[in-house]
Formats: structure tokens, sequence, C-alpha cells
């Protein structure tokens, strides 16, 4: 009991650092609950190709804390949005990219209302499809 009464707060202390949205998919992934082809990940981001690629490389950059979109950033989040494009400038150099387009969507264009950067590279992308 003592045990599962442990588990309890250690899950409610993460649901008020992460915010976690039980229901969305991108708190899913980051908390491993759905198997990603993971490209990085740290404390606070983390880093898988996307399902649906429009560009030969296609990574999507995911806060672990439920942000909701790019038109709910309040500035207590600053932390999270930096650590996001830290991540993104390792990946650019890990992978020795020399040319690369970081992109968000927002409005009627953004479809998985967790925020996320796309990271995108390797010749040309069909922007049409992001
Ligand atoms: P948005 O349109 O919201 O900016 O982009 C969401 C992206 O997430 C899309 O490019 C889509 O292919 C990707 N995506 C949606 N569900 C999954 C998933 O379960 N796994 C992965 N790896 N990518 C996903
Ligand atoms: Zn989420």
């Amino acid at each position: 009991m003592l045990n599962k009464t442990k588990w309890l707060v250690k899950e409610a202390k993460l649901r008020i650092k992460y915010m976690v949205n039980k229901d969305c998919i991108f708190c899913k992934i980051a908390r491993g609950e759905i198997a990603t082809k993971l490209v990085l990940e740290t404390e606070s981001v983390i880093a898988f190709s996307d399902i649906n690629p429009v560009a030969s490389v296609h990574i999507l950059i995911v806060p672990r804390r439920h942000i909701e979109s790019v038109v709910t950033i309040k500035s207590e989040d600053a932390s999270w949005i930096i650590d996001m494009f830290s991540v993104a400038k390792k990946i650019v150099k890990d992978m020795s990219l020399d040319a690369f387009r970081l992109a968000f969507n927002g409005g009627r264009y953004q479809h998985v209302l967790h925020l996320h950067m796309h990271l995108l590279a390797g010749g040309s992308v069909e922007w049409s499809k992001l």
C-alpha cells in the first residue's frame, strides 16, 4: 500500500512538471507508451522520426511538457522552448546537415495539439503535405 501511495505521489509530481495530457499522442510517445524511431532524448525533450515524412530527413522535436501550440506558449515555458532549439542544434551537428529547415504548424495546419518543431532536410520538402 505504501508503495502504491509513493507511486501515486510520484505520478502526480510528474503530471505537474510535464502537465501530461493522458489522451495526447506525443505525451504517450514522450512517456514511452508508443514506440517510435528515436533520434535523441534529453530530460526535457524527445526527438523522433515523423511517421509520415515529407522530406528524406523529417524529425519531430517535442518538449516533454504538454504545451499545446505556438499560440499557447507562456513565459514560464521558456526553458522548454530553448531546450527544443538546443536539441535541434545537436541533431543538425550530429547529422552534419548543411541545409535544413525548422517549421512549426499552427491553427488549421497543426494536427497534433502538442507543440512540436519539424526538422526537415535532405533535398526537397513536400510543403503541401506538411
Ligand atoms: P502537425 O501537422 O501537427 O504539425 O504535424 C504532426 C506530425 O506528427 C505529422 O507530420 C505526422 O505525420 C506526425 N505523427 C502523427 N502521429 C504520429 C505518431 O504516432 N508517430 C510519429 N512518429 N509521428 C506521428
Ligand atoms: Zn501532449
